[in-house]
């Protein structure tokens, strides 16, 4: 089963990731995660990946194909794989599926886990930071017992300068824009599926196990 989880910042991608890992027993791969275990063990290409990183600049995405090619050739990936975070771009959205093929393999399916904009902003300008000991809360999800002050050291909460409104709202424009071709890519090979984010955790669980269960 070949899957790729998309959604916005904050959409709750993680969560649900967990659990359809430990249902589904395929691993959860996500760029940042692949990125890090090609530059720790020293492949070629995650040398190749580091030095691009190192000099502020975008990995190209031959690059960024070949470590995505290596992960799912892993024995962990023969019953399948959660993609989550790549392809960002239609390119590579088009190499992944020329490599695929190759693989003999194919997307099964792409959930695309939505949550309306403006409350993807209040979920991600809530954050509080400990200044003290780097606890986090949330205004609304976890909040302190006392409003701005720590519940563990009693420290002093602040919010971090890239989870204001302004830079979450670029963040999030950004990514909409990002995925819209690709979603469009795949929508017309008739592969997405949309899944409401905005239910409570469990009933968007429900709604993508169901969604799996239909492509094993
Ligand atoms: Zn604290």
């Amino acid at each position: 089963m070949q899957v790729i989880f998309m959604g916005l910042p904050g959409a709750g991608k993680g969560t649900q990731a967990e659990r359809i890992v430990s249902e589904f027993g395929i691993p959860h791969i996500s760029t940042g995660d692949m990125f890090r275990a090609a530059i720790a063990e020293q492949t070629e290409l995650g040398m190749k990946a580091k030095s691009f990183m190192d000099q502020g600049q975008l990995v190209p995405d031959e690059v960024t194909i070949g470590i995505v090619r290596e992960r799912l050739q892993k024995s962990d990936c023969e019953k399948g794989f959660l993609l989550d975070g790549f392809p960002r771009t239609l390119a590579q959205a088009e190499a992944l599926d020329a490599m695929l093929s190759e693989l003999g393999r194919n997307i099964d399916v792409v959930v695309n886990l939505h949550v309306a904009k403006e409350n993807l902003l209040a979920r991600l300008t809530g954050r509080r930071i400990c200044k003290s000991c780097g606890a986090t809360y949330h205004v609304v999800f976890n909040p302190p017992t006392t409003e701005g002050a720590c519940d563990k050291c009693g420290g002093e909460l602040y919010q971090r300068s890239d989870d204001t409104e302004d830079v979450v709202a670029t963040r999030l424009d950004v990514n909409i824009k990002q995925s819209e071709p690709i979603l469009a890519y795949y929508a017309e090979k008739g592969l997405v599926r949309e899944v409401e984010g905005e239910q409570p955790i469990d009933e968007v669980y429900e709604q993508i196990s169901s969604i799996l269960r239909g492509v094993e």
